[in-house]
């Protein structure tokens, strides 16, 4: 009895206009009633729809999966643009020659595209001729470079070895530059260390201090030969680079420099040496004093005839305390005078 009643579908709010008995009506909402809501099938499509809508939702579902028409994988519409320029197959057109191919053999095909601009194999050496790969061999055959090919990988090698010798010259004039600065500093302690010696040196032998002044002497002999040999060594390194050195007028130069600086450090060398043996108590007269002075610089500058004698530059300090401290008169041929 009750089944017979006639009643109106539950979607008749959404427009669903079904009334009838209501023993059917569980089979109107299964099977016929347009307006029941459905979940769109496209998993990751998370749209609520009716039912009647439901074909033309498919169709257009943003979720739903597409062919790539290169490469014919199924992907969904809203990354197949981003597929598209990473498909394996996409075609690409060569902008050369026109022809049209899969990505994977583009690169290939531009390798030995016939059309495409090239130069000469010889332009790092200074053929200027620019045309088709076609051409390329053609060109060879005519290209006057060509028959020198074989001097030029020659000139290339002897350059590229050229460049790494100069890269380990200036490695080279680096550590030296660094001994240098050593012994410059050295000088300079030695220096002050050596002033304060002659100040106190004054009182002490107004006192009878003779002993220990010699004794310090002694001392500054050991200094002495020590920085020379430093020099000396020093001076070989040079020598050696400058027969290493003839081909590179600009690594010269910077030997150069680090000579004149050599010869700096020589001259106030020389310096401390005449100002020590210009403390000693004189023995000798003061005759031929200055004479015997200059030969021993003279005859001392063998560490470079390159070098030019006259280096204002580097000894600025030891001529003006040559003029406030004037030499005292040396004494005859001591046996330091031989080792100079
Ligand atoms: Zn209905
Ligand atoms: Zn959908
Ligand atoms: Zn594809
Ligand atoms: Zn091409
Ligand atoms: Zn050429």
């Amino acid at each position: 009895m009750v089944n017979e009643l006639l009643t109106y579908c539950p979607n008749k709010n959404d427009g669903c206009p079904y009334k009838g008995q209501r023993q059917l009506l569980i089979t109107h909402i299964k099977e016929e009633c347009l307006f029941t809501k459905l979940s769109c099938y496209n998993e990751e499509c998370k749209e609520i729809i009716f039912k009647k809508d439901l074909p033309k939702h498919m169709e257009n579902c943003k979720a739903r999966m597409v062919k790539c028409e290169n490469c014919e994988a199924k992907v969904q519409l809203s990354i197949l643009e981003g597929h598209k320029s990473n498909c394996p197959v996409k075609n690409i057109e060569c902008s050369f020659c026109h022809t049209t191919r899969i990505q994977s053999e583009h690169t290939l095909h531009l390798e030995e595209c016939p059309e495409k601009p090239v130069t000469c194999h010889h332009a790092e050496f200074g053929c200027s001729w620019e045309g088709r790969q076609l051409d390329l061999l053609d060109h060879i055959d005519s290209c006057s470079y060509e028959p020198l090919k074989g001097f030029f990988n020659m000139y290339k090698q002897r350059n590229e070895a050229l460049e790494q010798e100069n890269q380990r010259l200036k490695t080279n004039i680096q550590e030296l530059n660094s001994t240098v600065s050593l012994l410059e500093n050295q000088v300079t302690a030695m220096s002050n260390w050596l002033s304060n010696f002659t100040d106190s040196k004054g009182i002490l032998s107004n006192s009878e201090g003779q002993p220990s002044g010699s004794s310090a002497h002694e001392l500054i002999l050991s200094d002495d030969d020590h920085m020379k040999n430093e020099i000396e060594n020093l001076s070989f390194n040079l020598m050696d680079l400058d027969a290493i050195m003839t081909e590179n007028m600009r690594m010269q130069e910077e030997i150069q420099s680090v000579k004149n600086i050599c010869y700096g450090l020589r001259m106030q060398m020389h310096y401390l040496l005449m100002e020590r043996r210009g403390g000693e108590p004189s023995v000798g007269t003061a005759g031929p004093t200055n004479s015997v002075v200059r030969t021993g610089l003279n005859g001392h500058i063998g560490i470079g005839r390159t070098v030019p004698p006259n280096n204002s530059k580097s000894s600025p300090d030891s001529s003006s305390e040559l003029n406030t401290r004037p030499l005292r008169p040396l004494g005859p041929e001591s046996p330091r005078q031989e080792k100079l």
